[in-house]
């Protein structure tokens, strides 16, 4: 399948009074079209960032793009003239946001703020504009779409803001949208809505999806692919089966064991102790070392390297490499 997306060892700093905070860390992914690839970590894992920086929306400064690369079919992103970007952002690339609130100008109706993104990018009629601002309010669920284009966003429920966001960032149909925990700040019912919708999209326009989230549960219904990310770096990638199924990263599984199941009531949920390393100097070896159950002699002095499981399922941890024994004696020989 053809590859929109490829991120090769991407890496983002902030500089800081307190010195450089190594937000992103040697980040690589591909992403195919059509495909939803989920990003899941805890806050501060770099997940963010890393979309932020496709869309180049890292402030500089403090923020940079210290190395790597993004190219986007083909064009490189990151040496990108900003004049360039802004042609991308929201024809090509779309993003969206936790909060719709933030999206939305208060002061405009639902109909001018998705007839106005579409004449930016586009030679349209205000007349064809609004024909596909009703077509486009259709596709996301909104019923009546004549009468609510007149309206402003406040006279609309939370659940139904996301909806018109998700509207605006579809409305010029571009080729990867990239949703930054679309449904963090709804109630259940509501992000199970957002997440089918997401699918129906998709399968309707055939739009490649990142999906940014903290919660494993979420990506359960709509990945493809998954990637754990954990300070600043992706330590295990798979498809949504390998994740799931067959996870071998100790971090994804006490993400896992984090997130409630269905059918499994009553079980307990397991947060993971500890917090991840701090960024201003990332250790050396794993950086899931203190907080880790299994951890062994070797993992906080070397960086495990990637090992493949098969094509699509790889993991960064010393569990899966046979040198890792070796590795630990000869360290505690040298002491
Ligand atoms: Fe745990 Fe070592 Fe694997 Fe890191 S490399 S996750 S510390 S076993
Ligand atoms: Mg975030």
């Amino acid at each position: 399948m053809e590859k929109i997306l490829e991120v090769n060892n991407l890496h983002v700093s902030f500089v800081t009074y307190g010195g450089e905070v190594k937000a992103v860390r040697g980040v690589n992914f591909d992403l195919h079209k059509g495909e939803t690839l989920a990003i899941v970590g805890e806050s501060g894992c770099g997940k963010s960032v890393t979309a932020n920086s496709i869309m180049k929306l890292i402030p500089e400064p403090p923020g940079k793009i210290t190395d790597g690369t993004i190219h986007f079919k083909g064009k490189e992103l990151t040496k990108l003239p900003n004049k360039e970007m802004r042609k991308i952002r929201g024809a090509d690339i779309s993003m969206i946001f936790q909060d719709p609130m933030t999206a939305l100008n208060p002061t405009l109706t639902v109909g001018d703020q998705l007839t106005e993104g579409l004449m930016t990018h586009r030679s349209i009629s205000s007349k064809e504009a609004k024909k596909e601002a009703i077509e486009m309010l259709e596709l996301v669920g909104i019923p009546n779409p004549d009468e609510r284009l007149k309206q402003y966003p406040h006279q609309f429920s939370g659940g139904m803001r996301q909806r018109i966001v998700i509207a605006m960032a579809l409305i010029c149909d571009p080729e990867l949208l990239i949703a930054d925990e679309p449904t963090t700040a709804l109630d259940v019912t509501i992000q199970a809505q957002i997440l089918d919708l997401f699918d129906r999209i998709q399968k309707k326009t055939g739009v490649s999806i990142i999906l940014i989230t903290h919660d494993l549960g979420v990506v359960a219904k709509i990945a493809d692919r998954i990637a754990v990310m954990y300070a600043g770096k992706i330590i295990e990638v798979g498809t949504k089966r390998e994740i799931f199924y067959n996870t071998q990263h100790p971090y994804t599984q006490g993400l896992l064991n984090s997130v409630p199941k269905l059918n499994q009531k009553g079980e307990k949920l397991v947060p993971i102790d500890g917090t991840p390393p701090d960024l201003f100097s990332p250790p050396v070896g794993c950086p899931f070392t203190a907080r880790c159950p299994k951890a062994m002699e070797v993992c906080e002095k070397v960086y495990p390297f990637k090992s493949a499981l098969s094509t699509t399922h790889e993991v960064d941890c010393w569990l899966q490499d046979e040198r890792a024994k070796e590795l630990s004696a000869s360290h505690a020989a040298t002491r």
